[in-house]
């Protein structure tokens, strides 16, 4: 029996069946969803060591599944997916997926891309924490809710997005550069400015005034306190 346990993400049956059958015929463990939150609560409570996952899906985007389950977990993601234009690749890529094969394509073709991710993954270990405490802060990654001594904070996506990657990196001081390419994807003229009034305003949120939580660098950028 193959120790790796697959999570395939793909709502069109045969295809669907297909990589099933495929998973099963090489000892795979495997477990399936149809939907992209289903996929999301699946990951989050069997861990899956390598998710397949179709970017069209009925109910949320696959590019959506990806940029969730990364808040968390650093587990491979091969995309599945018609999209065939080297643009739409690029920006799946960059929000986290690790391999792209494009539909139609040949059970050997899967197998071999499953041989590589696994290698990979005997060389690092996979991470993945469901949920972040620090102090009285804590982010609970599935449900992408975020307390403060038990009471719900309400943030914006993209206030969600800076503090868990603050979270992600907390004791390391991250630049702007790396905080407005990892936020927003790319820099613009004003992001630096911009990073600063989201700051203000998470912070704000936070309770964070004496910035006992989130320290500025002037010049550089910010850290978050293990506290
Ligand atoms: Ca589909």
């Amino acid at each position: 029996m193959n120790e790796y346990l697959v999570l395939v993400v793909e709502d069109d049956k045969p295809i669907r069946n297909l990589i099933t059958t495929t998973l099963k015929m090489n000892s795979y463990r495997f477990i399936k969803a149809g939907k992209g939150k289903e996929a999301i609560m699946l990951s989050a409570s069997h861990k899956p060591d390598i998710i397949i996952l179709d970017l069209g899906l009925p109910d949320i985007d696959g590019v959506e599944v990806i940029e969730h389950i990364r808040t968390w977990s650093d587990v491979p993601i091969m995309i599945v997916s018609a999209r065939g234009d080297d643009k739409d690749k690029i920006a799946v890529l960059d929000k986290g997926g690790d391999d792209y094969l494009t539909k139609p394509f040949s059970v050997e073709e899967l197998l071999a891309r499953l041989r590589v991710t696994q290698r990979r993954l005997m060389k690092t270990e996979n991470v993945s924490v469901t949920e972040f405490v620090n102090g009285a802060l804590r982010i609970d990654y599935v449900s992408g809710c975020v307390y403060l001594d038990d009471e719900e904070l309400h943030l914006t996506p993209i206030e969600y997005k800076l503090l868990c990657l603050l979270a992600k990196n907390a004791g390391k001081v991250l630049t702007h550069k790396y905080i407005i390419q990892s936020v927003w994807g790319s820099p613009a003229d004003n992001s630096e400015a911009s990073l600063r009034v989201f700051m203000a305003t998470l912070r704000k949120k936070l309770d964070d005034s004496s910035q006992a939580l989130i320290q500025t660098h002037i010049g550089i950028g910010y850290r978050m306190m293990k506290l």
